[in-house]
């Protein structure tokens, strides 16, 4: 017997299908060229050749790009979650640690439909779902501290994103080099 109510349950499946249907739709639409960095970067970004474009154009794609693939592999991770928290419910076996075979409050998991953990038993990986606990003993930075730090510790602006980028290989000839160099020129003023 679950302690779930049939409602509860309900309510979770709901759930477990809205967000599979959410992840499923976000990588359909992105379609496959997500898993391959720079293949069609000309596409995304519009230009017919990315030979010519400003470096920093570039590196801020390929920064963005990097970063939509660690996102996806979240939601990817999340996406298995969920497909697996349906087969659990398929089997009845939903709702319970899979390590201590105790209920799953219906409180977490309502907040966490997919989880298979209880909270002591959660992985790792499953913290990034809930709050930090850092949040708890959290005070609000003194005012203008972002700002303050901002202006003394410099941007993070386009040809910080170039150079940080730069590691994940570029396909730069001599020329693009050379204007690179023109480019920091003037960024460097
Ligand atoms: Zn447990």
């Amino acid at each position: 017997m679950s302690h779930l109510s049939s409602e509860q349950k309900q309510e979770l499946k709901a759930a477990l299908l809205e967000r599979k249907q959410e992840l499923e739709h976000h990588f359909h639409a992105n379609g496959e060229d997500n898993a391959l960095l720079g293949d069609s970067l000309t596409e995304s970004t519009g230009e017919l050749s990315s030979y010519d474009n400003h470096p920093a154009d570039v590196g801020t794609e390929v920064f963005e790009r990097g970063r939509d693939l660690a996102v996806n592999d979240t939601l990817q991770d999340e996406l298995d979650q969920v497909i697996s928290a349906l087969q659990r419910m398929d089997r009845g076996e939903y709702g319970k640690c899979l390590e201590c075979r105790r209920d799953i409050p219906f409180e977490r998991l309502q907040a966490i439909p997919y989880t298979a953990y209880c909270v002591e038993h959660t992985p790792n990986r499953d913290i990034s779902s809930d709050r930090p606990v850092e949040e708890e003993v959290m005070t609000p930075p003194p005012s203008g501290a972002g700002e303050n730090r901002q202006r003394h510790d410099g941007r993070f602006d386009d040809a910080d994103a170039w150079e940080s980028v730069e590691e994940y290989g570029t396909s730069n000839t001599p020329a693009m080099a050379a204007k690179r160099d023109v480019a920091d020129y003037d960024e460097g003023m």
